[in-house]
């Protein structure tokens, strides 16, 4: 019923021949995936010369970040006018690296997945706890607490047009992946919390993504599980073999 969905996160990684070259050779790669949703994500200054890598093709291309003003004197951001300018389809917003490394809180990832969302992109709103607080048996709650507060005050309608990436911070870029039963069962409890917020008809139309060190080895067991819709790949998106074998794997 929910069509899966792929997403590369390249982070701030690739120059741009490197970017060009993998968006071409993931491009001609997945001309024959009819079952999925593909996009790579790429950093700002390559996103103008990726969307015209991938133009016609079923790739599609998003950022990693964006600002949530149109435009005027903020030094240093990007706004949803200038990605969408540049062919840009896919916003990820609230992104671990973001929230920890960066400092970015709730109320200012709500903004972004506004702008984004009345902007007409779509928003890829990450969420997920780190491991002291799965430890404390507090994923679900920590999870609420980022869907809640990211999502403040965005209608049932803009509801079905989000993305949602569980990404439990300690799998990402670790090596240590969730198990199928543990990533089943969050991303169930992250469906139940969507259907409490918005009702079950907009639950059941929400992709959730997993994201945090899946690989072509095990992303198939993944994959299947019921409720989860997707990936949002890291490190193995930066060769198309290994990103495609994942794209892959979600052909059910
Ligand atoms: C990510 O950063 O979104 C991610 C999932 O990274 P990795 O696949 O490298 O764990």
């Amino acid at each position: 019923m929910r069509r899966p969905f792929i997403a590369g996160n390249w982070k701030m990684n690739l120059n741009r021949a490197e970017a060009v070259a993998l968006a071409q050779a993931v491009a001609e790669e997945a001309k024959n995936v009819d079952y999925a949703d593909v996009a790579v994500c790429v950093p700002f200054v390559y996103v103008d010369a990726v969307a015209q890598a991938v133009k016609g093709t079923n790739v599609g291309v998003g950022a990693q970040d964006c600002y949530f003003e149109k435009n005027g004197a903020f030094t240093g951001e990007i706004s949803v006018e200038m990605l969408k300018d540049l062919g840009c389809q896919y916003v990820i917003l609230g992104h671990s690296e973001r929230r920890h490394v960066i400092g970015e809180d709730n109320e200012l990832t709500c903004k972004k997945v506004k702008a984004v969302l009345s902007g007409g992109l779509i928003p890829i709103l990450c969420v997920g706890e780190m491991l002291a607080q799965r430890e404390a048996g507090e994923t679900d709650d920590v999870n609420a607490e980022q869907f809640y507060g990211s999502l403040a005050g965005v209608s049932a309608e803009d509801m079905k047009k989000v993305v949602i990436a569980y990404e439990p911070v300690w799998a990402i870029g670790t090596g240590k992946v969730a198990t199928p039963e543990q990533a089943e069962e969050t991303h169930a409890n992250l469906r139940k919390i969507i259907a409490v917020r918005y009702g079950q008809d907009v639950a059941d139309a929400v992709r959730i993504q997993y994201g945090g060190s899946m690989k072509p080895d095990n992303a198939k067991e993944l994959l299947d599980q019921p409720n989860i819709d997707g990936g949002l790949i890291g490190g193995a998106a930066l060769k198309a073999a290994s990103f495609m074998g994942i794209v892959t794997a979600a052909k059910k």
